[in-house]
């Protein structure tokens, strides 16, 4: 019995992976001509060096993200991020500080962290600003988390599902806030090892392959429709849908999603040596600029920012510039010209995680016997990440194996 996964993101590869490791026939069809989906490597002539078209944390307390690591013998190939605490610099007043597990943020008051305890009471329906408030608190602590994590400004995030991040945290105790970077690309880490994983379970590939529509009897799909083609689905064979939520709506009217998404910019800087050391720059916090993180691989600096929209109008160089002025300030880089770069547009890169759209996370059974979804837009109760994208993965693979 053959299982047909449609999208090779995250989702589908975490699904496919299950389905191949439990002995089952597997069919993995992607309309890119590369799988990874949001999570991907790519060559860049611009700065001459392999990018990530975003760069991409994972915390301790993603187990399902780690197990699939290891599943897919990928674990090694993470690298292990502020041993000593995350630092941190406000722009605008260049106040420097650690963020460590149970010290204080500083300028915040003993009441202001207290506040915390109004996620512990249900928050379904509100904001993370109308829980937490405002203050010192949510422009150090709170909002550079939500933004991170949900990709959603404070105003507008579910509270719910910032208090289930923090709940996964507290669970796995210390360790939960480890954080953790693919060491040499996402690619390497999270997809190539996948495909050979599958390529030596003897499942099919098909890479630049859309399914356009789907061929429906008898309360199954008979058929995946691909352009001048069409591929039969057996009586028993089975479907995971792992598409974004846009075109899963195309291919099954009627379905409710979450409506609309959130950009995510990216700036990456080759930094010549005698300006900056190769690796010589932790991972660092910003608050009061523009750009809200930078990482260092090698001689790249990667700078993030997250609900990005009002960036998107911005042309390429207006923003390298003024990502580059926050790197220079936030490292006292003095006057230093614009190195090589390459800007990345995410402009779909998460759904927005408003309180509204919460609600509307469909389940990963659909009316259609056959047909299972999984997605990070699915009802995974956790913020649209990597873990959530391959919790929800594996059990589509689950339901699929079950029903
Ligand atoms: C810039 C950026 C930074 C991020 N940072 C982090 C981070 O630090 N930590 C974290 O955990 N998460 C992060 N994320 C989120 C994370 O990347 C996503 O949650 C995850 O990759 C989503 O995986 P997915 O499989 O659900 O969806 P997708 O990656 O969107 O995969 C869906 C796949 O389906 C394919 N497809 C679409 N339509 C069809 C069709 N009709 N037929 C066949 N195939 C189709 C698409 O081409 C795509 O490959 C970030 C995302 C971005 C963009």
């Amino acid at each position: 019995m053959t299982i047909h996964v449609i999208g090779a993101g995250m989702a589908g590869l975490a699904a496919a992976v299950t389905l191949a490791a439990a002995g089952h026939a597997v069919s993995l069809i992607e309309a890119a001509p590369q799988a990874g989906g949001r999570c991907r490597s790519f060559d860049d002539p611009q700065t001459g060096r392999r990018l990530d078209n975003g760069s991409h944390v994972l915390i301790g307390a993603n187990p399902a993200a780690l197990d699939y690591l290891e599943q897919i013998g990928a674990r090694d190939s993470l690298v292990r991020l502020g041993r000593e605490g995350t630092p941190f610099v406000d722009l605008a007043d260049g106040a420097r500080w650690t963020f460590r597990a149970g010290r204080p943020v500083p300028g915040a008051v003993l009441a202001a962290h207290l506040r915390a305890l109004a996620l512990l009471p249900p928050c379904g329906g509100r904001t993370v600003a109308e829980v937490l408030g405002g203050g010192t608190m949510m422009q150090r602590f709170w909002g550079p988390l939500t933004i991170a994590a949900l990709n959603t400004a404070p105003e507008r995030a579910s509270a719910l599902l910032l208090r289930r991040i923090v709940g996964e945290i507290v669970r796995h105790g210390r360790s939960g806030l480890d954080l953790f970077m693919a060491r040499d690309g996402l690619s390497e880490s999270f997809v190539t090892p996948a495909l050979s994983f599958l390529v030596r379970a003897g499942a099919s590939l098909a890479l630049g392959s859309t399914v356009e529509a789907f061929e429906v009897a008898g309360g199954r799909i008979v058929a995946l429709q691909h352009i001048g083609a069409s591929t039969a689905v057996a009586d028993g064979e089975r479907i995971v849908l792992a598409v974004p939520p846009s075109a899963a709506e195309r291919l099954l009217p009627g379905l409710g999603v979450p409506q609309g998404f959130n950009a995510i910019v990216n700036g990456h800087f080759r930094v010549p040596a005698d300006v900056l050391a190769p690796g010589s720059v932790p991972m660092l916090g910003i608050c009061g600029g523009m750009a809200q993180w930078i990482f260092q691989r090698g001689d790249v600096l990667s700078v993030t920012v997250s609900d990005a929209d009002a960036l998107l109008s911005l042309g390429q160089e207006e923003l390298a510039l003024a990502l580059w002025c926050d790197v220079a300030q936030a490292l006292d880089l003095g006057a230093t010209s614009l190195p090589a770069h390459r800007i990345v547009r995410e402009k779909r890169a998460t759904f927005d995680q408003t309180p509204a759209n919460e609600a509307l996370r469909p389940d990963a059974c659909t009316p259609l016997a056959n047909l299972f979804l999984a997605g990070d837009w699915t009802a995974t109760g956790l913020p649209a990440t990597i873990e959530g994208a391959i919790r929800s993965g594996r059990r589509a693979a689950s339901l699929a194996l079950a029903s």
